[in-house]
């Protein structure tokens, strides 16, 4: 009996409980999430009440193959009671594997032979390997570094010097410097900005934090013929909008077929839930870090290079990314049509829905949701996010629709009701 008590399941707790002892333990980074999250299956996850969730976030991006996936547990399990760890002393035939496959599927159109890939643990040192290439690409004739006004490309100091918001940046200057900022989809203030000593240019195909703004028609192209020109490096940060997710192995893929990158970089969906990152770079940028010049302990580790290939197979046999695409279209279609919704913007799976301001702050909207059992997020004040899973069902995304049309409808109600009362209060 004493026994029973002592090993009592760990999970055992409501979330005011856990809510509580993570606000004495953890970091207070987040804020106290006000959901503790015990399980997820396919689409679905269960909270410590028990309550259940559809969850049209993953994990931001990452679940592409939702919960407990059996391709991704099989793989994982096997790989870590087979070899877990070696670090990159050694290699395993897993990172050997998942380099060639990144190569063929972020870079199909570089020249064979001229790509390589360094794999990391995270989305932010993704992009710090790319910035050291660019540090490294005519080092000290090419100090200055180009990204985009609203940007998001990570919260380690280099990735956070090339991230626009001031508020996440400020408090931690000085940063890395000679990163500016150009403004989005402004093709002549590039050309302006480019030149013989600029080193590279990062940019997201859709910025994903900024409210999913895909970059406009053109701008890629251009910013492809301007880095080449100027001898500077193009890097894509792909680590949202890849691996699927817009319907095409990368984004760029579908915004601009015709390009190559210099550099690609990856983590979020890569491991289906797995912490994986990677640069992929090809030509001259693939050679400018030597042996030395970089590195890390985890990064390429087996147990997630498996989860990785694991992921890549369901893709291709599930056909998941023309169900992206398609489901993504036709979704995005009808929720653009619900009354509070002024536009659905995106690509395949990753949306961002557009509010009218009469309907309130987003981030009110996603809690109201939350409670109705469908997770999404708020990126900004006026844009509910969708990142589901790729398995998302015809019928799971219909619901969604049906709630949030019910949701705006009874807001739009209680706005103009408030504005008749106030009409009518000066009668
Ligand atoms: C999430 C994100 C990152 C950072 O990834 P982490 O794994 O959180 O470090 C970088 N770039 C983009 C575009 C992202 O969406």
């Amino acid at each position: 009996m004493t026994e029973a008590t002592t090993t009592a399941p760990e999970s055992a707790g409501s979330n005011a409980e856990w809510r509580d002892r993570y606000a004495s333990a953890v970091m207070n980074t987040f804020g106290t999430p006000s959901r503790v999250l015990v399980r997820g299956s396919g689409m679905r996850v269960w909270d410590a009440d028990g309550a259940e969730y559809l969850d049209l976030l993953a994990g931001i991006a990452v679940n592409c193959l939702g919960h407990a996936h059996p391709a991704v547990v099989d793989a994982v399990s096997t790989q870590l009671a087979t070899l877990g760890h070696v670090s990159n002393f050694f290699t395993t035939p897993a990172q050997v594997r998942l380099a060639e496959e990144l190569i063929t599927l972020s870079l199909p159109g570089a020249e064979p032979g001229a790509s390589r890939v360094f794999l990391a643990n995270s989305g932010t040192e993704a992009n710090e390997g790319a910035l050291k290439i660019a540090r490294r690409h005519g080092s000290s004739s090419r100090p200055r570094v180009l990204a985009l006004e609203q940007a998001f490309h990570g919260r380690t100091m280099g990735a956070l010097a090339m991230t626009h918001k001031a508020a996440y940046r400020e408090p931690f200057e000085p940063l890395p410097g000679g990163i500016e900022f150009v403004p989005v989809g402004d093709v002549s203030a590039l050309r302006d900005a480019m030149g013989p000593d600029v080193a590279a240019l990062i940019v997201e195909p859709i910025q994903g934090e900024a409210g999913v703004r895909p970059l406009p028609d053109g701008y890629l192209e251009a910013a492809r013929a301007l880095t080449r020109d100027a001898g500077a490096l193009l890097i894509i940060d792909e680590v949202q909008t890849g691996m699927g997710r817009a319907g095409a192995w990368m984004a760029h893929h579908i915004l601009a077929p015709g390009i190559v990158p210099d550099v690609v970089t990856l983590a979020k969906g890569l491991g289906g839930g797995m912490p994986i990152g990677a640069v992929v770079a090809t030509g001259q940028a693939a050679e400018l870090l030597g042996p030395g010049q970089h590195g890390t302990t985890f990064g390429g580790n087996p147990v997630s290079a498996s989860a990785a290939l694991a992921v890549i197979d369901t893709l291709r046999s599930e056909g998941l990314l023309a169900r992206a695409a398609s489901l993504g279209e036709r979704w995005a279609a009808e929720l653009a049509k619900v009354p509070g919704v002024t536009a659905a913007r995106g690509l395949g799976l990753l949306i961002g829905v557009a509010l009218d301001p009469a309907v309130g702050p987003a981030s009110g909207i996603a809690e109201d949701l939350a409670r109705a059992g469908f997770i999404v997020n708020a990126p900004r004040d006026d844009t509910l996010r969708l990142a589901p899973p790729l398995i998302l069902s015809d019928e799971d995304a219909d619901a969604f629709t049906t709630e949030l049309s019910a949701l705006l409808a009874a807001r739009l109600a209680s706005a103009s009701e408030g504005a008749a009362t106030t009409a009518g209060s000066h009668d």
